[in-house]
């Protein structure tokens, strides 16, 4: 296969400490130098240090994003925000914390007060809070939409060094929701809080021949929905979340808020296809062995049962390994069109898949560069992995 060298770069697999390079989370891009990183300590030595340089300012967060996001050259400064995290107020109903929290730490920090958010986690919680939500990161379900929609104050430094607290409400409030680190840089961000809610998730694997219907159905019957369409095998595996009852909450509480199990024994309905998609993905990779991480996420489709437990722990899963993906946001209304185009494509052409689709859907988003602006969005994701391109970033952005 022929790649592009610019849009899909090498992954470097190893990385010398000493090294002056600042590289992406994937490896597979450098960020910059060592020697231009500043690390303010506080959000007035922020203020001092954009007072001072004439240079260009770029931000980083956790670096998830592909490296070439950032568009930095050789005299820019690169800020890391590191020592802008934590807690800062709360009252009732939200929380404010510095820009750079990682999400986990935001999740058990809500968590342990007995709150969380409205939006849906993504897959991961590495990010930080500003990372994520000036991306437009969001998680499933068409009762939310991304992270950025439950701030209620986006404070940040401007490029003169002077502070602006965004409020929602106001006229621009929307362009400070989601800006990729153009309009300033986000120092603090008050999110809305709910009570703690626990959910049972619901696991099937159905023919994909009426998908066009049922990706709706399910959205609008579940507050929380994903689906992986395995489009060789023609099957769907979804997981459809709702409230808990009390005595699955209960049961859950009971054994130490450890995700629960509803069965002893998994259905084993999607083994086949699950091992069908590990031979082609060790054929595609060239990986030998089925321990690889790799494989990880497939792998533990087999034998799924119903869970209950918190949104954390039934949608934030993690990834083992760097991945290319590709996600793309269409409108929810034009979803079964497209589904049908997916399929009709398929059948004429008989690609070759060796990684599910993945279908998320949101509620509308009120940030102006959401890719789910003022409407229902689908989010279908496109994953490839390969031994030697490590690569991930947001299409999502672009739409
Ligand atoms: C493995 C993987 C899984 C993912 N899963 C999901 C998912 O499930 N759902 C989803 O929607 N997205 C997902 N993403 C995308 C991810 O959420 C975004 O790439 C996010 O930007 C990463 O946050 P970060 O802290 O690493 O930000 P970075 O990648 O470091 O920065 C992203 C952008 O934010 C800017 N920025 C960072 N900090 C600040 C700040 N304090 N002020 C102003 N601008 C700032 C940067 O300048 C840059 O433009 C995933 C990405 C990966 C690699």
């Amino acid at each position: 296969m022929s790649r592009d060298a610019r849009l899909y770069p090498l992954r470097q697999p190893h990385i010398n400490p000493h090294d002056d390079a600042v590289w992406n989370w994937a490896q597979n891009a450098q960020i910059g130098s060592r020697h231009q990183v500043r690390r303010p300590a506080s959000e007035a030595d922020l203020q001092q240090l954009l007072r001072q340089t004439q240079d260009q300012v770029r931000v980083i967060g956790s670096k998830l994003s592909p490296g070439r996001m950032l568009h930095v050259s050789e005299n820019d400064l690169l800020l890391d925000l590191s020592a802008l995290s934590g807690v800062l107020t709360s009252d009732e109903n939200s929380v404010t914390f510095g820009g750079s929290t990682p999400l986990h730490r935001v999740y058990s920090i809500l968590t342990s007060m007995g709150r969380m958010l409205g939006s849906s986690p993504g897959v991961i919680a590495v990010q930080t809070l500003a990372g994520a939500m000036t991306t437009g990161t969001h998680g499933q379900g068409l009762q939310q939409s991304s992270l950025a929609d439950e701030a209620l104050r986006i404070r940040m430094v401007l490029a003169d060094g002077s502070l602006r607290e965004f409020v929602r409400g106001e006229n621009d409030f929307a362009a400070a929701q989601v800006t990729l680190g153009a309009l300033g840089i986000v120092t603090a961000v008050t999110l809305h809080t709910e009570p703690f809610r626990i959910f049972t998730c619901h696991k099937y694997a159905v023919s994909a021949d009426t998908l066009e219907q049922d990706l709706l159905h399910w959205n609008e019957s579940y507050p929380l929905s994903k689906a992986w369409w395995f489009v060789d095998d023609n099957v769907m595996h979804v997981w459809n979340a709702h409230q808990a009852s009390e005595s699955d909450r209960q049961r859950y509480e009971q054994q130490g808020r450890q995700v629960l199990l509803h069965a002893e024994t998994g259905d084993d309905s999607l083994n086949d296809t699950i091992d069908q998609t590990l031979a082609h993905m060790h054929r595609d990779t060239q990986i030998q062995g089925k321990g690889g991480k790799q494989f990880r996420t497939v792998t533990r489709f087999r034998d799924f049962t119903d869970v209950t437990g918190d949104i954390y722990q039934l949608f934030c899963r993690g990834i083992a390994v760097p991945q290319i993906n590709v996600e793309i946001g269409v409108p929810l209304a034009n979803t079964p069109a497209i589904i049908r185009k997916i399929k009709s494509w398929y059948a004429q052409n008989r690609p070759h898949m060796h990684y599910p689709i993945i279908l998320r859907c949101t509620g509308a988003s009120s940030a102006w560069l959401s890719p789910a602006y003022e409407h229902p969005t689908c989010f279908l994701a496109l994953w490839f992995i390969t031994p030697m391109t490590a690569h991930c970033h947001r299409m999502a952005c672009i739409f």
